[in-house]
């Protein structure tokens, strides 16, 4: 199997299975007990806490672990809202993750209003729009820093600096800048940042909110006061080994990864491009996230390319595929000004920290195979 699904979730890297299975054995102890193995265990946990913190350049204070980038958003989310009494503005845009978009309407229904910026056709926020949009009543911002299906990037850099300018929090769900691009101050600047493990090559289930210290946020989970009382239950510390097996390689590889990928990319654009002329590649001209291509193939269903290719051996995805499987088209392309029929032909590849030349270019012909064997027994032709 060859995967190319880096952006559903990416393969844990060398050592982070060993580190989760380390832990697992070896360091058996609640980091909240006083014995000698819950001081092992908080020992693990301080660690990790502080490569994940080296990673993204913020003290490790700020570095709150949570199940992942869902838990993340709604920690972010409802507990600015809820510190908030849900009054006041929240400002966000038309293509989130639905981690954001379906807490943000449940925030709604308790009274608060939500503004739901619009995208150009490249699918980018614009910052000017953003700050327009903020009046004395906006309690939070919540943009995203790269697209997941499109991989475009957004503004983060001027958003950022204009919630500060405003004194207004910034939420930035950095899921899937997270592994790619390396985390930069231009996100950093965040006061909430939305980071997933497995999105980046670390273990699923584990995830972090990096938090700025002062901001006032009314926890999620309460109980045992864990995680500065920002996130009450027992750390996952097999999943928190790995995350910080991960992040310390993707600080030393993640500039050359990211070159890479982009090579990688922008060569099975060309290839694919040349033969399905009439594709369309998403968000191309915007800046996007080195490894992601999502495609509109007309006369294609996207499931059905899929499942060719699944077949012939090769992963990919049709629009978000941590959708669970569903089938109604993608908000993402709808928001970007495509219809539903022409997002029926949705397809999106995201190359990884473990893909070669070698996958890029067999991939390329059987896409190219798969594209003209289905038009020619399509309906839809
Ligand atoms: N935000 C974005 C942009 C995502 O792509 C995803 C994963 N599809 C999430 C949040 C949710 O992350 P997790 O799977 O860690 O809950």
């Amino acid at each position: 199997m060859i995967y190319l699904d880096h952006n559903a979730t990416s393969p844990p890297r060398p050592g982070v299975a060993e580190a989760v299975t380390a832990n697992l054995t070896t360091t058996h102890g609640n980091p909240s007990s006083v014995h000698g193995a819950g001081r092992r265990a908080r020992h693990l946990l301080d660690d990790a806490r502080r490569a994940v913190a080296r990673l993204v350049a913020v003290h490790e204070s700020r570095v709150i672990f949570t199940s992942g980038g869902t838990e993340s958003n709604h920690l972010a989310l409802f507990g600015i809202a809820e510190a908030a009494e849900y009054r006041g503005t929240i400002l966000t845009s038309a293509i989130e993750h639905p981690s954001v978009h379906k807490p943000l309407s449940r925030i709604a229904a308790h009274g608060m209003q939500v503004i739901q910026l619009p995208v150009d056709p490249l699918g980018r926020v614009d910052a000017a729009a953003v700050e327009q949009a903020i009046t004395p009543d906006t309690r939070l911002v919540s943009i995203m820093a790269a697209n997941n299906e499109t991989g475009v990037l957004q503004p983060i850099q001027a958003i950022g600096t204009l919630c500060r300018a405003a004194r207004v929090p910034f939420h930035c769900d950095a899921t899937q800048w997270f592994g790619k691009l390396s985390l930069s101050t231009d996100v950093l600047g965040a006061d909430l940042l939305t980071l997933s493990a497995h999105k980046a090559g670390g273990p699923m289930g584990c995830g972090a909110l990096i938090v700025a210290n002062a901001l006032q946020l009314a926890p999620l989970l309460l109980g045992g006061g864990q995680e500065r009382g920002r996130r009450s239950g027992t750390e996952n510390l097999p999943g928190i080994a790995g995350f910080a097996a991960m992040a310390g390689q993707l600080a030393r590889q993640i500039e050359d990864e990211a070159q890479r990928n982009a090579s990688l990319r922008d060569k099975l654009e060309y290839e694919l491009l040349k033969s399905i002329p009439d594709a369309i590649i998403l968000g191309r001209g915007a800046e996007r996230l080195p490894n992601t291509t999502a495609l509109l193939i007309p006369c294609v269903d996207g499931e059905t390319l899929v499942m060719t290719l699944d077949l012939a051996g090769f992963a990919i995805s049709s629009g978000a595929a941590c959708s669970s499987g569903k089938n109604s088209p993608s908000h993402v392309p709808m928001a970007m000004g495509w219809s539903a029929e022409a997002t029926r032909g949705m397809v999106r590849i995201s190359l990884g920290w473990d893909t070669t030349e070698t996958m890029v270019d067999s991939f390329i012909s059987v896409f190219q195979r798969s594209v003209d064997r289905l038009r020619k027994g399509s309906a839809l032709a």
